[in-house]
């Protein structure tokens, strides 16, 4: 890790999407303490060259093969050229293994893994086993492998770019982890909250996309309206803070100002606020041990006016339900579940499923599975992609 003279190298993987441009932000903001030494997308060629040449980054890395010998990528080829030309390691990878590289990179201390789906497991993997600090937004790879990824961490060298997970976190920053009674992670429940499984029949990607206080990316925002989100972060938070799910009670917390608590022992909470701007939990990843000034307004506690709080619905919301059930089973279960729910996600944005065919072809994947013990990358990656093609046959029916 880079003393306090020198800055802070990073490398962003997902730099093209919602957290990956967010966390670009929270680079130049604080230019003096950090530098980005790599960067990783998956098909946006464009965004990624205009970073890399803003940013002087010289290692990079595009998820998309087929990109390889498209015109579309001169641009990131002439770039690393350059980079090369002037003296400096470069490098261009295309391909998932591409990015692994990256995860690895000797010249990073800190890997942002903010890709999507299972599919960023690998490169946390790869960045926790390099001794990498992994600050990680893809909350998919410790739903899939969180087995395998928590041996290889410690709470400082895993922090979450989740505001929930990254509230509980600085909860328990000094506490004795003995003296949690439980755990309270806060939904906003989504811009659905309310209907019943009736008046979700005919939702459309369009009024599922528009979530009401926080600004991510598709698959994220649609995982938030089922409240499948939560589900995932539930065993993200079962994983990260070694909590049982007895111990995990998720509410709703409709303003989104509570970003989730911790109660102890002695029956007091400890509640973490703030603005809803995903640059303050990523910032605190990237600053950690310290804290930064941050350009984001404060939360204004003279217009905020009343919170409120309820239990979820997991009747109509039926994937926070078998989020729990996986959870609870464990093993290769919440990979299938995940799978099938990446599948179920796109169908749905593709317009080729329905809302509530979300959660119904999430179970029908999973009772197809008996689940195992977590064993390897491998075995996983054969468990996901067996459950890809059960969520495609569910969703053809
Ligand atoms: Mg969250």
């Amino acid at each position: 890790m880079a003393d306090k003279v020198g800055k802070k190298s990073i490398a962003v993987l997902g730099s093209t999407g919602s957290i990956g441009q967010q966390t670009l932000d929270v680079v130049r903001q604080h230019a003096d303490r950090l530098e980005i030494v790599a960067l990783a997308a998956n098909t946006r060629v464009g965004i990624l060259e205009a970073q890399a040449r803003e940013q002087g980054v010289a290692h990079l890395a595009l998820g998309d093969e087929g990109l390889a010998a498209d015109p579309a990528a001169s641009g990131l080829r002439e770039h690393v050229a350059d980079c090369a030309g002037a003296g400096r390691e470069a490098s261009l990878c295309f391909g998932a293994a591409g990015i692994v590289e990256l995860a690895q990179l000797p010249e990073a201390d800190i890997v942002v893994n903010a890709l999507v789906g299972a599919a960023g497991l690998r490169a946390s993997y790869a960045a926790l086993k390099a001794g990498k600090v992994l600050a990680l937004a893809n909350k998919e790879s410790l739903v899939v492998g969180g087995d395998l990824l928590m041996p290889l961490a410690t709470p400082q060298t895993l922090l979450p770019i989740d505001s929930e997970h990254g509230a509980i976190y600085q909860c328990l920053l000094g506490e004795d982890p003995r003296e949690v009674r439980c755990l309270w992670l806060t939904a906003s429940g989504g811009p659905f909250r309310g209907r019943s499984a009736d008046e979700l029949r005919d939702i459309t990607p369009e009024e599922a996309l528009a979530h009401p206080t926080w600004n991510m990316g598709a698959k994220i925002t649609i995982d938030s309206s089922t409240l499948m989100n939560k589900g995932l972060e539930m065993i993200e938070a079962h994983h990260l803070f070694a909590m049982p799910y007895d111990r995990i009670h998720v509410l709703v917390q409709p303003q989104s100002a509570i970003h989730s608590m911790v109660e102890f022992a002695d029956g007091s909470v400890k509640a973490h606020l703030g603005t809803t701007d995903m640059r303050i939990p990523i910032q605190f990843a990237l600053s950690y041990p310290e804290r930064w000034e941050a350009p984001v307004a404060p939360l204004d506690f003279y217009t905020l006016g009343s919170l409120d709080f309820a239990a979820p619905d997991t009747d109509t919301f039926r994937c926070l339900y078998l989020a729990r059930i996986a959870g609870e089973a464990g093993g290769t279960l919440p990979c299938v579940m995940n799978a099938a729910n990446e599948v179920a996600v796109a169908a749905f944005l593709a317009h080729e499923a329905s809302y509530l065919g979300i959660a119904a072809c999430v179970e029908a994947v999973m009772e197809q599975h008996d689940p195992a013990p977590a064993e390897s990358l491998e075995q996983l990656e054969a468990v996901d992609a067996w459950a890809r093609q059960a969520a495609h046959a569910s969703l053809d029916r």
